[in-house]
């Protein structure tokens, strides 16, 4: 089990083990109530200058300097490497601040396709073109843009749909005076998401199908 050095605010020394990662310890000495981060979080999130907090304070702040707290971390599992000392400033900071939620540890965006379910289904004005269904799987209203490029006719055009929760919304010829043939890119972007390529290609039954575009 990996157990950790701590420093508390006023720079006593606490041993930690795993178990106590993302609890509250109190520093044996002074008695101050310090948060404990994972090795993980200790490891990719870069320090930060540390302002205030409603759980680490020291209790007695001395001489008047100003309260910037730094805690510093030993790695005695040799989780971390080589690197013997990592300061921790801020790493509970920007945990609270981001909610450890629902941003993936707060690094970059989900793509749309998270929220959004794409599939396309033969136009009934001409089977061999397509209409796109987006599904929103989410429970709340979503602003969809579709930037459509046809490659083998070099046309483009855009088109922003509103998708109501749970809903589907279909795109084609009625909607939005486009449809899809095989050999089309059709990006999907959303605000506060990653957005995502779709490309249509013919099927073995010379309809319209749709796959996204790793590239
Ligand atoms: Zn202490």
């Amino acid at each position: 089990m990996a157990s950790l050095e701590v420093f508390c605010p006023l720079g006593h020394r606490l041993q930690i083990t795993e178990a106590q990662f993302h609890q509250t310890v109190n520093c044996p000495t002074c008695n101050t109530p310090i948060v404990v981060p994972d090795l993980g979080t200790a490891a990719s999130v870069p320090p930060l200058p540390f302002i205030g907090s409603p759980v680490i304070a020291p209790a007695k702040p001395q001489g008047g300097r100003a309260m910037r707290e730094w805690l510093t971390v030993k790695d005695e599992g040799g989780i971390l490497g080589g690197i013997a000392t990592v300061v921790l400033v801020g790493v509970i900071a920007v945990a609270s601040i981001s909610g450890c939620g629902e941003m993936r540890g707060g690094r970059g965006k989900r793509p749309i396709t998270d929220a959004i379910h794409v599939s396309i289904r033969p136009s009934l004005v001409n089977s061999a073109t397509g209409v796109l269904q987006l599904r929103n799987g989410t429970n709340r209203a979503l602003t969809v843009l579709l930037q459509m490029h046809n490659k083998n006719s070099n046309q483009r055009t855009a088109h922003q749909v509103e998708i109501g929760p749970y809903t589907t919304e279909e795109i084609g010829v009625l909607e939005a005076g486009w449809a899809f043939e095989p050999n089309e890119t059709v990006e999907i972007s959303s605000t506060g998401f990653d957005s995502v390529t779709y490309k249509t290609f013919k099927t073995d039954s010379g309809t319209v199908g749709i796959t996204k575009a790793w590239w």
